[in-house]
């Protein structure tokens, strides 16, 4: 008999065919229209958007609407080819170039998702004799490239500088020539806390170690200029490589790495997931390039974390076990049981709010939450609206007493 590649999956569809079909499975949410940022039609039922990333609301973006339909109607639907062939047109040089100004660095190099930048840059730095140094809290995407390359890699205990210095002394006693490059999040997506990148990073360099950031959940909503946590603690210096990426605050698709090493430009040659697919379409390209030069003069971010903190201090004071801190757009509830958290989701969407229900593999320690990201679109009633929601249900199905 042949052996059924699709064995393996036998228990995850098991699982998935427990739970009920149509509008009340979390996993198949289909939007039938999007109003705003904020808001969509889901099963027929307009729906407030409490969890999709959008934190500067810019995809309803006038601006950047025009500047996509503008490069639509002068460029076409896609550029069919790779950057190094046919696919790199003036809009991403220029899109390169804002980066460059965006960060004040020597260099930017695009890719066409985050999830890709981060396979690219850590499986192609970090080769057979070196080492990549991990947060043990950190996104699939550099787990994967950690997968994809030859390096040897190590994790640290989530945010814990302390546990970094000690993994970074016993590599460096072994192999006192070795590359290391040390990736760390500048916000961890699931419970939204902050790295504290000056202790991880000065370990680091205690250690002539590379630092990465990957900025995908601060880039416009943390530091002055919204280069993310980095400017915001003021240590830009301490860290060589940002990765981000265009599909959260930025409104659109895409990956980033900046630098200012001086040869960071070969990896256009190298980095086989920038080398080996087709760039990003001309309209995605000119709406990321706008929302960048809007995101960096924005008073957007202080709206963002007043309405953070009001649904962070909300869920706080009501009493619930939140994992977040507030210290980020983020917002976390714990649920105990993986089927008490399905049931919230559901009754969530009845009520008409859609969030996240995260559970393991993506979210640390094998929590279940009910996980929201806030928008400097949302107005404050409909914060309050959402916190109600979240307090009404709570108490119908016995999370709040
Ligand atoms: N890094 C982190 C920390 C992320 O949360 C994500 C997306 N969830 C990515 C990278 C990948 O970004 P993209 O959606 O552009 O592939």
């Amino acid at each position: 008999m042949t052996l059924d590649l699709f064995e393996k999956f036998n228990s995850t569809i098991e699982n998935f065919n427990q739970l009920p079909k149509g509008e009340l499975n979390p996993f198949t949410v289909s939007m039938d229209a999007v109003i705003s940022p904020t808001q969509a039609i889901i099963n027929g039922r307009e729906t407030i958007l409490a969890g999709t990333n959008n934190y500067m609301g810019m995809t309803y973006n006038k601006e950047c609407l025009e500047a996509a339909e503008l490069a639509l109607k002068n460029f076409g639907t896609g550029t069919t080819g790779s950057r190094v062939l046919n696919g790199t047109y003036n809009g991403h040089i220029k899109l390169e170039e804002t980066l460059k100004d965006f960060y004040d660095c020597d260099h930017a190099i695009v890719f066409s998702t985050g999830y890709q930048a981060n396979l690219g840059i850590i499986a192609t730095l970090a080769g057979p004799k070196d080492y990549v140094v991990i947060d043990a809290d950190s996104h699939a995407s550099i787990y994967d490239g950690c997968a994809m390359g030859n390096a040897t890699i190590v994790r640290f205990n989530h945010n814990d500088h302390e546990n970094l210095d000690k993994r970074l002394d016993r590599i460096r006693r072994k192999d006192p020539d070795a590359g290391i490059l040390v990736v760390i999040e500048g916000v961890y997506s699931m419970l939204g806390d902050l790295a504290p990148i000056k202790e991880l990073a000065t370990a680091a360099k205690k250690h002539n170690a590379y630092v990465l950031v990957d900025e995908a959940h601060s880039i416009g909503v943390f530091g002055a200029t919204g280069r993310g946590v980095a400017q915001e603690q003021g240590v830009e210096h301490l860290v060589d490589f940002t990765v981000g990426t265009f599909s959260k605050s930025v409104g659109t698709v895409g990956g980033y790495c900046v630098s200012n090493h001086p040869k960071f430009d070969v990896l256009r040659l190298v980095c086989r997931p920038y080398v080996f697919t087709a760039s990003l379409p001309p309209s995605v390209i000119a709406s990321a390039t706008k929302a960048l030069e809007l995101i960096k003069n924005s008073n957007l971010r202080t709206k963002l974390l007043e309405n953070s903190k009001r649904l962070n201090d909300g869920l706080s004071d009501a009493g619930f076990n939140v994992g977040t801190t507030g210290q980020s757009p983020i917002a976390a509830i714990i649920i105990d049981q993986q089927d008490t958290a399905i049931a919230y989701w559901q009754k969530m969407m009845q009520n008409g709010v859609y969030v996240n229900l995260a559970v393991p593999p993506a979210t640390p320690n094998g929590l279940n939450l009910m996980r929201c990201s806030l928008s400097a679109a949302h107005s404050f009633e409909q914060i309050d609206y959402i916190l109600e929601k979240f307090i009404a249900v709570g108490k119908e199905i016995g999370v709040l007493k």
